[in-house]
């Protein structure tokens, strides 16, 4: 697989761009995402991984994936395994596109499950992806699981399986019954809290598809990178990193409570008073 290097001969001008591609072992570190756990990736700041969640939906993925395109940048995919069977052709565009396809289970529950009902889920919606491409290695081992509703037997079955499961560090609430406009200035600001990070996005809802654009756009003007996770492979070696690279701080985004993505598919939020932004 190339990364990063044929596709950058195309980028349009001034296009964002991907800044490097950061190469993972899940066995290494099998949990990331300070919202959630004690590690998260190891960016440097102004860095920033772009995910989408819940796709894909051709009426909105298309979309996103041309923005993406259009400002050449990568981004990892959490696919729901029952979204990929009905649009097989929309994860392989995904993958032929250069970014990372990973798994959201097969029907996305948003509950806790037993671990029995938790492996189901997680190993039909990996069959559902790799039948969808038609090439196991072509999906990542990467998971996150539905509404970040955290459970240890749930994390343990993961990492015992070699699947690194991904929280995220800050999130646009692109999933609650705010505008476009709102959901780019959540993103802006809370990376400007931040300072890096894995933002969490949804390739399913038309603010998401209609704030990206200014996202990326703030981003590039802000002197934000884009950074391309894939996981390692026999051909491809982890990224270099120290222990400490890997350490999650405290941020401003701490008390986001995960509990506020349960009504995912309500599309609205109930709001916990501790958030920092005004409405
Ligand atoms: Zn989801």
């Amino acid at each position: 697989m190339l990364i990063g290097t044929a596709e950058a001969e195309q980028c349009p001008p001034g296009a964002l761009g991907v800044s490097r591609t950061l190469v993972v072992d899940p066995n290494e570190h099998p949990r990331v995402g300070s919202m959630q756990y004690p590690e998260t990736l190891p960016l440097n700041d102004h860095e920033v991984v772009l995910t989408f969640d819940d796709g894909p939906l051709p009426r909105y993925t298309n979309r996103v994936l041309e923005t993406l395109a259009s400002e050449c940048v990568k981004a990892t995919f959490f696919m729901v395994g029952q979204m990929a069977r009905a649009y097989p052709w929309m994860v392989r565009r995904v993958y032929d596109e250069g970014h990372t396809v990973a798994n959201h289970t097969q029907n996305h529950p948003v509950r806790k499950m037993s671990v029995t009902q938790a492996a189901r889920e997680i190993e039909e919606g990996f069959a559902s992806l790799r039948e969808a491409i038609g090439d196991p290695q072509a999906v990542s081992p990467f998971f996150r699981i539905p509404g970040l509703l955290r459970q240890k037997s749930v994390e343990q079955y993961l990492a015992a399986h070699g699947d690194m499961t991904w929280s995220a560090d800050f999130l646009a609430d692109d999933w609650t019954r705010i505008n476009n406009s709102e959901v780019a200035r959540r993103a802006i600001s809370r990376i400007e809290a931040r300072g890096k990070g894995i933002l969490l996005l949804h390739d399913i809802h038309p603010r998401t598809v209609l704030a990206l654009p200014e996202i990326l756009n703030e981003f590039k003007s802000r002197g934000y990178k884009i950074v391309h996770v894939v996981p390692a492979a026999a051909d491809r070696p982890k990224t270099a990193t120290s222990a400490q690279q890997w350490v999650a701080r405290p941020t401003p985004e701490q008390h986001t409570s995960p509990s506020q993505m349960r009504p995912l598919r309500q599309g609205i939020s109930r709001r916990r008073g501790q958030e920092p932004e005004p409405k």
